[in-house]
């Protein structure tokens, strides 16, 4: 069995509050993450102190009462923070989200009891190596994501267990256990208990998992809970020379061709939103998607807002989506030019975006070629230090200034003019030159 790297801080932790008489572990996902070979995310400790005996043992550290009510105590050891947390059973659950009560526990396996999925209620201390109190070895080592107990019960208890369950499937490349997976299915619905902060996490690190396709086509009803808009995609037929597949099945394809940023998948998700309210089929009986991309964004702006996305994942994924259907440029100019209007980081995840497209379309490699060419494109550009854009221009606002033309639009006005004609390879991004050019730019706006 695989070593378990725990940080010292933890093994610090651990040590004292078995030497002070409580039994200790790390637990959950931390443990599951090191027997995969994985660095885990964060470490969580559980323990048979309860949390005022806690913060006696760390009565030297700085502590935050994090969640107190729930037996959480933050202990800060080397700056580090670690939650402990008193072994606890739930009481009832009232509204699929939170138990009305907690009560503390010496008892630790009354404590993993509680526990989501038996992967996750795997411990470990220096002391008693990995304790296994609920299958959790077995179904980890044979990839098996299980509910502890009686699946309906749990997710019943709290809805959001059944979206964890699928993001560990996509995350983790595991296959849900048969009754788990049914009581997911039928219990989906209670997920709109959820709160959309708690439903935006876990969907997007669902997104970013290695059977994301898989798991999203399997349980694409699950996913129609919180985005119902979703369902229109669901069987939409694509009669084009292009396309092979409906477009959730195309979606999906994308999904999984781009690599596992959360922005990237986002965008790949929900790129062709608007293609069933777009498409029209001609006498020919070939479809036609005009406009879809703008179509997607009016669709998808709301549900990133609603899932409460920060403001900056929704510009970057709406701007790709709006751009992923840009040609790719046929020259270095037409490089430029675009690189120009959206910047070298949008243009390098254009590449990407317009890749994955291409995966999950009938022939998937078709554009390879082109957007090579586009990559060279960048590659040359960058290096040879050519100017796209005002900031690599030779002259600036100040030079327009002192050459005689007055401030504002006119000078805005003569500095794209000048970049045109050094984009377009009309001009060498020289001062003096360009300086030279400045009254017929300024005179006709594009020299
Ligand atoms: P991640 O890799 O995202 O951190 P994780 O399993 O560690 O996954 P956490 O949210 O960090 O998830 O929770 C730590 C542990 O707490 C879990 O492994 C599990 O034992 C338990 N847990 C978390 N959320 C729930 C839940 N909703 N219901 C039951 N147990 C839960
Ligand atoms: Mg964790």
């Amino acid at each position: 069995m695989p070593e378990i790297p725990a940080p010292e801080q933890v093994k610090t932790a651990l040590r004292r509050l078995n030497e002070s008489g409580f039994s200790a572990y790390a637990v959950g996902g931390c443990v599951r993450d090191s027997l995969l070979g994985k660095a885990p995310l964060d470490w969580d400790i559980t323990t048979a102190a309860r949390p005022e005996e806690t913060e006696r043992v760390f009565a030297d550290c700085r502590l935050i009462e994090t969640g107190l009510q729930h037996g959480t105590v933050t202990v800060l050891l080397d700056g580090v923070p670690l939650e402990i947390t008193t072994f606890r059973v739930d009481g009832d659950y009232l509204d699929a989200r939170h138990p009305e009560s907690v009560a503390f526990t010496r008892n630790l396996k009354e404590d993993l009891l509680r526990r989501d999925f038996t992967v996750n209620t795997l411990c470990w201390n220096e002391q008693d190596g990995v304790v296994d109190l609920c299958g959790g070895l077995f179904d980890l080592q044979n990839g098996i994501l299980r509910a502890v107990g009686n699946p309906d019960h749990r997710f019943a208890e709290d809805a959001l267990r059944i979206l964890r369950g699928i993001r560990f499937a996509s995350v983790l490349g595991f296959a849900i256990e048969p009754n788990t997976a049914e009581s997911i299915l039928r219990n989906r619905q209670s997920l709109s208990k959820i709160a959309a902060e708690r439903i935006r996490v876990e969907f997007t690190k669902l997104l970013c998992g290695k059977n994301a396709a898989e798991v999203l086509d399997h349980y694409r009803e699950v996913i129609a809970v919180f985005i119902p808009e979703v369902r229109a995609l669901f069987d939409c037929p694509q009669n084009t020379v292009y396309h092979c597949f409906d477009v959730y099945r195309h979606t999906l394809a994308t999904v999984e061709n781009i690599p596992p940023r959360e922005a990237l998948r986002l965008c790949m998700f929900f790129h062709d939103f608007g293609k069933p309210l777009c498409r029209k089929t001609d006498e020919n009986g070939q479809d036609h998607f005009k406009g879809h991309e703008k179509a997607s964004v009016q669709i998808v702006l709301p549900i990133l807002k609603r899932l409460r996305f920060d403001n900056s994942t929704v510009k970057t994924v709406t701007n790709w989506i709006a751009l992923h259907d840009t040609k790719s440029p046929k020259t270095k100019i037409e490089a430029k030019k675009l690189l120009s209007e959206i910047g070298v980081e949008n243009y390098r995840a254009l590449i990407e975006i317009k890749r994955a497209d291409n995966r999950g379309k009938a022939q998937p490699h078709a554009i390879d070629e082109k957007l090579r060419r586009m990559e060279d494109f960048l590659s040359e550009i960058l290096e040879n230090n050519e100017c796209y854009d005002l900031h690599g221009l030779a002259v600036n606002g100040d030079d327009l200034k002192a050459a005689g033309i007055p401030n504002g639009k006119e000078i805005r006005d003569a500095l794209n003019g000048l970049l045109e004609l050094v984009i377009t390879e009309r001009c060498e991004n020289e001062k003096d030159t360009l300086l030279k050019r400045i009254c017929a730019v300024a005179n006709t706006g594009n020299g």
